[in-house]
């Protein structure tokens, strides 16, 4: 967890630039973004994926979700976006830390690859 790079910009050990922050969650702008809009939004507790979630992350996954709509609505209008999140090798996950992607501004295509 102390090498943890979302951890690390929680606290702001790693620069990033914040959208948005409350108790239980952080968002901030992708460092490589895949879209003119690309969001993650991360738990403050370090949370490997939604995979590990147990009954006690029950408030923050709610809270992690209701953050996610906020912030879509408010950078992607109307238009609509999209929320993703990879959970390990398989689903593509490369930070081992809970981040729900928000991403919009252009027309996405479906399926993902
Ligand atoms: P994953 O592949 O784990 O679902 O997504 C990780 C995301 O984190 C990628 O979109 C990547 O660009 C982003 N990312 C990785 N390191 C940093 C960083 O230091 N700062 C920011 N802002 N984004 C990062
Ligand atoms: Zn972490």
């Amino acid at each position: 967890m102390n090498d943890c790079i979302f951890c690390k910009i929680v606290v702001g050990e790693i620069p990033s630039t914040k959208v948005y922050e409350d108790q239980w969650v952080v968002a901030f702008k992708d460092i490589n973004p895949v879209a003119p809009v690309h969001i993650q939004v991360i738990p403050k507790e370090h949370i490997k994926s939604v995979a590990e979630f147990t009954e006690d992350h029950i408030n923050i996954a709610g809270r992690l979700l209701f953050a996610a709509s906020e912030i879509g609505r408010e950078h992607c209008g109307d238009n609509g976006f999209r929320v993703v999140t990879n959970i390990g090798d398989d689903g593509g996950q490369e930070v081992k830390h809970l981040h729900l992607h928000v991403i919009g501004g252009r027309k996405m295509t479906w399926p993902p690859g």
